[in-house]
């Protein structure tokens, strides 16, 4: 077994080492690259990415449908990963492994398979408040379909599921109980063994969420006793689009599945109707993600050596990096921790005084460091800690306590009041008459070199916005899509010629405004739907930063602008 040694971990992954300049400053889009995102995705070692090169180079073959050799060797390196999978969370037998396209169909396949099926009206699903929509939105639709209620476990102040509330919320009307191993916002060890004992004691089923779990700890599902225990493959080293939906065999083998198609069938008849394939294979219809699969082995291959007991260096060295992480931001005056208390993992989540989380995060990425912004697909807890979003930072074993000192330093650059000014803009945008006002700032981008310096022109931007009245921000004027907030309010004059005013909480939003409507004010509903939006924004060197995806809410403010216009 070869002990932790970080360096060495750092050098398996191909991405993090030829993005290892951040400590020049960038200044031409990404020169550097400081990946604080792990919790989202984690990077992949090399040889995980070789395995999926040679499964395609050299055995390529669909699995377990012929008697070629060639389909043998891919079939029995897949099987092999399962089994690999097997020995990594414990689990008893092999069937008890569902290949799935990841957490989120895994928790589908259950609530779709089982739950559907044995719910009945006013029974109870309960769920915990810190739940990634995966774990909600699944329940929340059988719910629909079932009549079945969802309720919901509090949190203590320091962001674990309150054990003390069990009792109350757990009782004889429980079927089942979904809960996460790990938050991806909180990154706290929630006391799932409770859970699981408290659910086995009314007879309800429990659904574990290890997707946050499984690259931290050593899982052992049949020490847990949990009957469901799910998890991806991506954010523990390995490729996206394969996950794992472990199930005790009693409750799989009495399971309907939800998705048919080829292989997960015995027997198809048009007269006979079909039977169904044993397990794993009935919930697999379909060719599966043969070489992610085969690609995940090596990810547990590779990560497995570091979760074992005796090699304390890799638990060790995240905690080192968690607290130096934590330690450091918490004595930044404006942040604020959304939980208190050291995270178990590195999973830190938190906003700053007076600054918009959008904002800071576009602005850090401007310094190459990859943080996230947002709700992080945990809107419930949004509402329970009753925030718009945080800012969060996850940490994986390859990144360093240089690049925590790095990024500390560039956020105090970014709380710093003058930061804009300082580095403003060499030149002012007048803005005049609208083409003028198009003109120039496609003038000012053409001379605007890098990502970090377009970014501050645009924040500069934002403040040449005309702000729509406050009491204007409604319902109807709200852009849905958006991470942040923004309101959109047309008017239309006696020429047909449409006028935008809008605001956001977002000052990068307000920029892009000001960007925006410079295209479009002014325009009958003809001449806005047929400007091209992409063209233009390629023309301003924005579309690799800012391509007109949900996440920035762009598309958002052009679809609305549009839908106005008619
Ligand atoms: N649960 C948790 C706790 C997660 O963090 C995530 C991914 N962010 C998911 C579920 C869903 O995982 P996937 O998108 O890989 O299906």
């Amino acid at each position: 077994m070869s002990l932790f040694s970080a360096i060495k971990f750092r050098q398996q992954f191909p991405l993090i080492e030829s993005f290892n300049t951040y400590e020049v400053e960038n200044t031409n889009g990404l020169s550097g690259l400081v990946y604080f995102d792990n919790a989202a995705t984690t990077q992949k070692p090399q040889q995980v990415i070789d395995s999926q090169n040679i499964y395609y180079s050299q055995y390529n073959a669909n699995v377990h449908r012929a008697s070629h050799q060639l389909s043998s060797k891919a079939t029995f390196a897949f099987e092999k990963a399962r089994n690999k999978v097997r020995n990594f969370i414990g689990a008893n037998n092999i069937k008890e492994i569902i290949w799935t396209k990841g957490a989120t169909e895994s928790i589908n396949i259950v609530a779709q398979s089982l739950a559907r099926n044995i719910l009945k009206r006013g029974e109870e699903i309960v769920l915990c408040a810190s739940e990634h929509h995966a774990n909600i939105v699944p329940w929340q639709i059988v719910a629909e379909q079932t009549g079945a209620v969802i309720k919901v476990l509090p949190l203590t102040v320091n962001g674990y599921i309150d054990i003390t509330q069990l009792d109350s919320v757990i009782t004889e009307k429980t079927r089942f109980v979904a809960c996460a191993h790990i938050s991806n916002v909180l990154g706290r060890i929630n006391p799932i063994e409770q859970v699981i004992a408290k659910a086995k004691s009314v007879d309800a089923i429990s659904v574990i969420d290890g997707a946050q779990a499984v690259a931290h700890l050593t899982v052992d599902v049949q020490s847990l006793d949990c009957d469901f225990y799910v998890f991806s493959a991506h954010k523990m080293y390995g490729p996206t689009g394969v996950g794992v939906l472990y199930g005790k065999k009693v409750l799989l083998e009495s399971m309907t599945p939800y998705q048919g198609g080829g292989e997960m069938i015995k027997t198809v008849s048009f007269t006979q109707g079909t039977s169904f394939n044993s397990l794993p294979f009935k919930f697999e219809a379909g060719t599966p993600n043969i070489a992610g699969v085969i690609a995940f082995a090596q990810s547990i291959d590779f990560l497995s050596p570091f979760l074992v007991d005796e090699n304390k260096g890799y638990s060790r060295y995240e905690d080192k990096l968690v607290k130096h992480c934590y330690q450091a931001l918490a004595k930044i005056e404006q942040v604020k921790y959304i939980v208190e208390g050291t995270p178990d993992i590195g999973v830190i989540a938190f906003t700053v005084a007076d600054h918009h989380n959008h904002d800071v995060a576009t602005s850090l990425d401007t310094f190459g460091i990859a943080i996230r912004s947002g709700h992080h697909c945990a809107m419930p807890l949004m509402e329970y800690l009753n925030i718009d979003g945080c800012l969060r930072v996850s940490l994986a074993a390859y990144n360093t306590i240089a690049e925590i000192d790095y990024f500390v330093d560039c956020l105090k650059k970014v709380l710093l009041d003058d930061y804009l000014v300082k580095n403003n803009a060499k030149e002012e945008i007048i803005l005049t008459s609208q083409s003028q006002e198009l003109e120039n700032i496609i003038a000012l981008f053409a001379k605007t070199k890098g990502w970090d310096s377009r970014h501050r022109e645009i924040m500069l931007l934002g403040k040449k916005l005309i702000r729509l009245d406050k009491t204007l921000r409604d319902d109807k004027t709200l852009i849905s899509g958006c991470e942040s907030y923004a309101w959109l309010k047309s008017e239309q004059d006696a020429q047909g010629l449409y006028t935008f005013t809008a605001d956001s909480d977002a000052k990068i939003i307000r920029g892009l405004l000001v960007i925006v409507f410079s295209a479009l004010n002014n325009k009958t509903a003809l001449q806005i739907h047929k400007f091209d939006i992409n063209d233009y924004f390629t023309k301003l060197g924005l579309l690799q930063h800012l391509s007109p995806s949900r996440g920035n809410g762009l598309l958002a403010i052009v679809e609305k602008i549009k839908m106005l216009a008619k």
